[in-house]
């Protein structure tokens, strides 16, 4: 779906960071750097990003 705006354990805001993540990725980044670039320390912020799939583009092809 779509990013959630907090950790779902600790509670810190990493919605915004999810756009800047896959540029880094796109610029040949490994997730490592990427997330230590991003401030992410973590290991549960780590997950949010890490374990994230975009859906809501493909769910938008149907209606309910
Ligand atoms: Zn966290």
């Amino acid at each position: 779906m779509m990013v959630p705006i907090r950790c779902f354990s600790c509670g810190k805001p990493i919605g915004h960071l999810y756009e800047k993540y896959q540029n880094l990725i796109k610029e040949g980044k490994s997730e490592a750097v990427a997330l230590k670039a991003l401030g992410l320390e973590r290991a549960c912020c780590k997950r949010m990003i890490l374990t994230h799939k975009d859906l809501i583009d493909e769910l938008m092809k149907f209606s309910i």
